[in-house]
């Protein structure tokens, strides 16, 4: 079931990178395991998927713990409390959610401690709902920027989440404000940022996404089947 869905995913992702003219080598899959048990990550592992993003630090490593192949590639999308950081400094593969200095200065900590440079994305919050962590669109530059002395985290580009809605067209402007944000920093030229990856489009509107220019999908249901608890 999981190895069917990760390659009928795969075929409508080619399709439509093949449609806006896009290579789908260019697009990472990122499989969202919150909720769903180890064994389903093993599942996927034996057909071929090896990116896993996870919500919860507490869950990830209980997982972990679980699933040790090594060409598993953790990647942390949730909101990140600065005192959870220290559980993942060491292994994480990429952390799609950074959305304060705070945040950053300790992961520059821990990854110094763990003698390694971890990549990040900056979440931003691009609709008007109320729950949805991320830095505003105006706050990003000035967040990069301040970035610049942390030698130890690397970032990579930006992550956003379209608005609670079935229909895909609604994250249209979210993912395109996405893009264009990465464009006007990336024209600020900042040494220690590059804008290159655009963490954008889930299960309902990866399609969109694409289009407008997403180079790491995060998709759970598509992948899984329909979560128990409503997260
Ligand atoms: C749960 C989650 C996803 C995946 O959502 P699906 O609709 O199951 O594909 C992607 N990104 C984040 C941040 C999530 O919390």
């Amino acid at each position: 079931m999981i190895a069917q869905n990760i390659e009928s995913l795969r075929a409508r992702i080619g399709e439509t990178c093949r449609r806006v003219g896009r290579n789908p080598e260019d697009v990472l899959l990122v499989a969202v395991s919150k909720t769903f048990e180890a064994r389903k990550i093993a599942e996927a592992v034996a057909a071929g998927q090896f990116d896993f993003g996870e919500n919860y630090v507490q869950e990830l490593n209980a997982k972990r713990a679980q699933v040790s192949d090594p060409r598993i590639r953790w990647h942390f999308i949730g909101h990140l409390q600065t005192n959870k950081v220290k559980y993942i400094a060491d292994f994480v593969h990429l952390i799609h959610s950074v959305d304060n200095l705070r945040v950053a200065e300790e992961i520059q900590k821990r990854a110094g401690q763990a003698g390694r440079v971890v990549d990040v994305l900056i979440e931003v919050h691009t609709t008007d709902e109320e729950t949805k962590s991320g830095v505003r669109p105006g706050g990003v530059g000035e967040l990069v920027r301040s970035m610049a002395g942390l030698d130890r985290v690397r970032v990579r580009g930006l992550m956003t989440m379209g608005p609670f809605s079935e229909n895909p067209e609604d994250s249209r402007a979210s993912f395109r404000q996405l893009a264009e944000l990465a464009q006007a920093v990336d024209r600020e030229g900042m040494e220690h940022a590059s804008m290159r990856e655009l963490s954008m489009g889930m299960s309902h509107d990866f399609e969109v996404a694409l289009e407008e220019g997403a180079t790491i999908l995060r998709i759970g249901t598509a992948i899984f089947g329909e979560r128990k608890k409503n997260e």
